[in-house]
């Protein structure tokens, strides 16, 4: 491959599905991949490190931060999140194309800074569904979903900043709006 590949953002509040949206994605199309990133928060069951996040001590996150080893990162519910440069250059300049799945702030950061990025916002309907979402889901404690509710009626307030807004009432159609929007931005 020759081109340059093309990055994407795409934020969304936690429970909006856009995890189970990328790693659809990821399987379907050819030439994308997603951005692994580092951070402080502890691993949850079935998370890996290497596969979903490098899990970091906050002395080793403030190393990579103070090398300029990341494009960007941004605290979250208390922790640390951020996407490694290295990464990220090294993926588009062999002409792949590059997901980041990351909050507002870092997403705000990059769209800063790459001016050819694409930015898409994964919404939900109503904070109760979010909520409903998060608790089916399991994974995080109760004060940890209050907490990450709260962030979203936050998050929400982007969304005006980003290229595309696909809202996730059913799940198969946003697939469907995602992988075209995907496959129109990606150009070539
Ligand atoms: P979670 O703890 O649910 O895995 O992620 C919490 C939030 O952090 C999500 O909105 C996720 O998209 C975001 N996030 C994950 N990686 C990064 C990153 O590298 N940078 C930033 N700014 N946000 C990230």
């Amino acid at each position: 491959m020759s081109a340059r590949g093309k990055l994407f953002i795409i934020s969304g509040p936690s429970g909006s599905g856009k995890s189970t949206l990328i790693r659809q994605i990821i399987k379907d199309l050819e030439g994308f991949e997603k951005s692994v990133s580092v951070t402080t928060r502890p691993p949850r069951k079935n998370e890996a490190h290497g596969k979903q996040y490098y899990f970091l001590s906050d002395g080793q996150f403030k190393k990579m931060a103070d090398n300029g080893e990341l494009l960007e990162w941004a605290p979250y519910a208390g922790y640390l999140y951020g996407t490694p440069l290295k990464f990220v250059m090294d993926r588009l300049s062999s002409g792949i194309n590059v997901i980041l799945e990351i909050e507002v702030q870092g997403a705000m950061k990059v769209m800063e800074t790459m001016d050819d990025a694409y930015s898409v916002f994964i919404a939900t309907t109503t904070p109760k569904e979010l909520k409903e979402r998060l608790l089916k889901r399991g994974t995080d404690g109760m004060e940890d979903i209050e907490n990450r509710i709260r962030i979203a009626l936050r998050e929400l307030q982007f969304k005006k900043y980003y290229d595309c807004i696909i809202v996730n009432n059913n799940y198969n159609e946003a697939l469907a709006n995602l992988k075209e929007v995907l496959l129109m931005q990606k150009g070539g």
